[in-house]
């Protein structure tokens, strides 16, 4: 999973075959990257190896973020020891922890403790605020010509005209929210994670199992369809994305369904599959 603003790229967990995907979604070796790992089963870090060779194989020069539980450097230091493997780039790696980890160019990433059988966190990725709406009649009364003047009180950069300064404040509304998408990662529910993932926009969360296998959920510390849309409710999230489903099911359609009779607006992650996260309203 990824998600792709502007040249910037997020990556949640890198399962076997991350490589892959991130050639044929053309998103880049070498641009700016940050990748979120949950914990340490192999589903979710078992591509991260090849991932990084390949970006030494292209070349890449920009430092790559990594966030992940404190032991993964150890793995990927022991590793690279072993295998000889030098890379061509820094890795800049943060140790996950409950609260605000990293601030990127576009966004910031926050973590909380997620509830499954070994360490494991939860991620929230945050688009920084965006500045507010433009009001070009202000501008116009302030004697400020259209063009490149507007373009930067727009991006919140002041401009001077005929010596005086105009403050992008006085043409432009106050600054709005970003996007938010959660991650939960393996998990069981819990109240600290409806907080944790409150107001989302979109929430990728863990559906290991059917509203039927509850027992099995339990005991395996994942989550059922139910569960996660009864989240994803409590958390009032816009959208809910089901994602890491038991290959028991051949079909998840009716996990999808019994989801939706709790929270509508849920839709089942799939390979491929890219959403829009619209602004807020
Ligand atoms: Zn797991
Ligand atoms: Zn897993």
């Amino acid at each position: 999973m990824a998600i792709k603003r502007e040249g910037e790229v997020i990556v949640m967990d890198c399962g076997e075959g991350v490589q892959r995907r991130v050639l044929s979604e053309s998103l880049g070796l070498g641009g700016d990257m940050t990748i979120l790992i949950t914990h340490l089963h192999g589903d979710h870090v078992t591509g991260l190896l090849g991932l990084l060779q390949t970006m030494s194989l292209a070349q890449r020069r920009k430092p790559l973020n990594v966030v992940g539980p404190t032991k993964l450097l150890r793995w990927l230091e022991v590793t690279a020891d072993l295998l000889h493997i030098g890379l061509t780039f820094p890795v800049r790696f943060s140790a996950a922890r409950p609260g605000v980890l990293l601030r990127t160019g576009s966004f910031r990433i926050r973590a909380a403790r997620a509830s499954h059988s070994i360490e494991a966190f939860s991620y929230v990725v945050e688009e920084l605020r965006r500045p507010g709406v433009f009001y070009p009649e202000k501008a116009i009364a302030l004697g400020v010509p259209e063009g490149k003047q507007w373009s930067r009180l727009q991006k919140g950069k002041p401009v001077t005209i005929g010596g005086r300064k105009v403050d992008p404040a006085e043409v432009t509304g106050p600054p709005r929210p970003g996007r938010k998408i959660g991650y939960s990662g393996d998990t069981r529910p819990s109240a600290g994670l409806v907080r944790f993932f409150s107001g989302c926009d979109l929430l990728i969360f863990d559906s290991t199992f059917s509203g039927g296998d509850r027992d099995k959920a339990v005991e395996r510390k994942h989550s059922t369809s139910i569960e996660a849309a009864e989240l994803a409710k409590k958390a009032a999230v816009r959208q809910l994305a089901l994602t890491h489903f038991s290959a028991r099911y051949t079909t998840v359609s009716s996990l999808v369904r019994e989801a939706r009779r709790v929270f509508p607006n849920t839709i089942a992650a799939s390979d491929g599959l890219s959403i829009e996260v619209s602004y807020p309203a």
